[in-house]
């Protein structure tokens, strides 16, 4: 594909699952989005495939407990994967979550790259170290994609990066800088992905 951008002409819901032998056997290239609830990872879907609610938002604390998948331009997929840290899960469900997360991270060969979500306003954490390291030794490719953009100022965008980059040991122009409500990082993140296919 090239540098080029790729335009998004069609997108799909094709399934929800959460065992690894109900994913859709789809052997195209496929894109994981990940991170805390609230991070704005259905926004952020919505806005790379140009639809208002493809991805249901604001969408009750919980709620997500499926894999759901999607298909883009009917040339690759995207796992819209449940969101971390809620408050009211259970131990039990916990652990359901982290069982479906391991088994999709160590199962789903198509998996290409995993953009890892996080409001830029939020401090870096134990949990988001662990979890990119998790993934890593898997050896899946973690993109650290920063949300909500629009709610800093230039100076606090800078800074954002800069802390996340030396917290998590990366370049800070690693840092994809997006934000659903104004288009910012949209083109960057199409661009990553058409060069991935
Ligand atoms: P998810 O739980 O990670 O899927 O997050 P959602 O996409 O449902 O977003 C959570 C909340 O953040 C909602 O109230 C969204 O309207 C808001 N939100 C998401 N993206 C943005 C953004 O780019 N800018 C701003 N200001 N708010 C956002």
């Amino acid at each position: 594909m090239g540098d080029a951008v790729i335009r998004i002409v069609s997108s799909e819901f094709i399934k929800g699952a959460t065992k690894s032998d109900s994913y859709p056997k789809t052997g195209k290239a496929e894109f994981a989005f990940f991170g805390r609830s609230n991070a704005g990872k259905s926004s952020l879907i919505n806005t790379l495939v140009n639809r208002k609610s493809l991805v249901k938002t604001g969408s009750r604390p919980g709620m997500t407990r499926v894999i759901n998948f999607f298909l883009v331009n009917g040339e690759f997929t995207l796992a819209d994967l449940p969101g971390y840290g809620y408050a009211q899960r259970s131990a039990a469900e916990n652990e359901a979550f982290d069982r479906m997360l391991a088994e999709y991270a160590s199962n789903r060969s198509e998996l290409k790259t995993l953009f890892f979500l996080m409001d830029m306003r939020r401090e870096p954490g134990q949990v988001e170290l662990d979890s990119i390291e998790y993934f890593e030794r898997l050896n899946i490719e973690v993109i650290v994609v920063g949300t909500k953009a629009d709610k800093l100022s230039k100076n606090e965008i800078a800074n954002a990066r800069r802390k996340w980059a030396a917290y998590l040991n990366r370049d800070p122009s690693l840092i994809c800088v997006t934000s659903s409500s104004k288009n910012t990082g949209r083109d960057e993140l199409l661009k990553l992905i058409g060069e991935r296919l």
